[in-house]
């Protein structure tokens, strides 16, 4: 079984087309400036890579050139659209209305326009055109919509609320979602089998840290609290986010620095973080570059961030009464011994003991156990994969 995975944004189109039986992947591209001068589609199969210039106004044309490309003589990797058996696209936002993974109908069209548009303004919207431009291309394929906020639908109610007015929560939907779903579903999953316990005696910290980062806490292989809220904004700090604030401190920013809200939000989303505090970069590699030729303000950012870290990992083993693993993903999870080794530094009281050998070793794309053999909680390093996760839950459910 063949499943195409979609994840489209407003001006650009990612795809995967992985095989199940191995749950290899065939074949994967990126169509970038889709409506604006200049479009293109970068493809990768058969292990050579090539460049579609074309103009693609809309996400129509989009999914049209990625048909081409999985059949084209070079990169092409397929015969027909007939060996594609289905389409997994990533949708950001599902509010409360769908819990999990969902085939797409014209009535689940109408309640993500109707319902979850206003919860991820930037994203939604452009993933249901990736949907109906697939619809319009490939007819009556089945999809399916794989949601980031569906692995922390099940944290309870005294995890997700916010201390606001509950009539409030209910009539507007006001509370916390949390993001990087199927990231914490997967190396969650991937930690208990390494464990080789039964999941339901399975206490895990998932660190999810890439530009935007989560930690998550599953227990018993279920989320039962996350760092990021309504919006991506909440949590530790971030590339560009500044994480958690007092909103009393935002009002009176935006005060001084004649802001509205909006502005004011917009400000704490693309221009804080570690870029804001260190006023050199949102990339971790610059501030660990530059903090290394002794730039205290670089170094004072990865101080931030990996305080804010151990602090939430310390508040979930407190949540869940224990700890079997922290697990480390995405750019800096995977990559960035320095940022683990503040992480988890201070937290021998919690069963933890890093092998500094092993932590400084090479990214080999594999798991790896970077505690000590007698460290009582271990410490992984697992590579993150969203689009498996997407093709698993589309293949379960067609
Ligand atoms: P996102 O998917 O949220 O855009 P990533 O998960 O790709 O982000 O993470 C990007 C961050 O990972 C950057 O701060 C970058 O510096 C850091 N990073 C460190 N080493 C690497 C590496 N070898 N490859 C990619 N990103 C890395």
């Amino acid at each position: 079984m063949k499943i195409l995975v979609v994840n489209a944004g407003s001006s650009s189109l990612k795809y995967q087309l992985i095989d199940m039986d191995t749950e290899g992947v065939l074949a994967k591209g990126n169509v970038e400036r889709i409506g604006i001068d200049g479009s293109f589609l970068k493809a990768k199969g058969n292990g050579k890579e090539k460049i579609f210039e074309k103009p693609v106004p809309d996400h129509t044309v989009a999914i049209e050139l990625v048909l081409n490309a999985l059949q084209d003589e070079e990169v092409g990797v397929i015969k027909s659209m007939d060996e594609i058996t289905a389409v997994g696209h990533r949708m950001v936002a599902s509010g409360e209305y769908f819990k999990e993974t969902t085939l797409v109908t014209p009535e689940v069209l109408t309640t993500l326009k109707e319902k979850t548009f206003e919860l991820a303004p930037l994203h939604n919207p452009a993933a249901v055109k990736g949907v109906e431009g697939c619809m319009k291309v490939m007819g009556d394929k089945p999809m399916a919509l794989v949601f980031d906020t569906s692995f922390h639908q099940t944290m309870p109610k005294h995890a997700y609320l916010y201390g606001i007015q509950y009539e409030d929560y209910e009539r507007y939907g006001v509370r916390k979602y949390g993001f990087h779903g199927t990231s914490h579903k997967f190396v969650s999953e991937e930690a208990i089998k390494y464990l080789g316990k039964k999941a339901e005696d399975t206490k895990i910290v998932t660190c999810h840290l890439g530009n935007g980062s989560s930690i998550s806490a599953v227990k018993g292989g279920k989320c039962v609290d996350t760092t990021m809220g309504f919006t991506p904004l909440a949590g530790v700090l971030m590339g560009t986010r500044s994480g958690d604030i007092d909103v009393s401190a935002v009002e009176f920013l935006a005060q001084k620095k004649g802001l509205s809200f909006s502005e004011a939000v917009n400000y704490l989303n693309k221009q804080c973080g570690v870029q804001g505090i260190s006023g050199v970069s949102s990339d971790f590699r610059d501030l660990i570059a530059e903090a290394d030729k002794g730039n205290e303000r670089c170094q004072l950012a990865l101080d931030m961030f990996a305080y804010q870290v151990k602090r939430y990992v310390g508040a979930y083993a407190a949540a869940m009464g224990g700890l079997d693993a922290i697990v480390f993903t995405a750019g800096i999870g995977e990559n960035t011994p320095t940022v683990r080794a503040a992480v988890c530094s201070g937290l021998e009281f919690l069963g933890v003991e890093m092998d500094k050998k092993a932590n400084e070793g090479k990214n080999t794309g594999a798991i790896r156990e970077i505690s000590t053999k007698a460290s009582k909680t271990k410490v992984l390093v697992i590579p993150t994969n969203e689009e498996l996760v997407i093709a698993r839950e589309t293949a379960a459910l067609v």
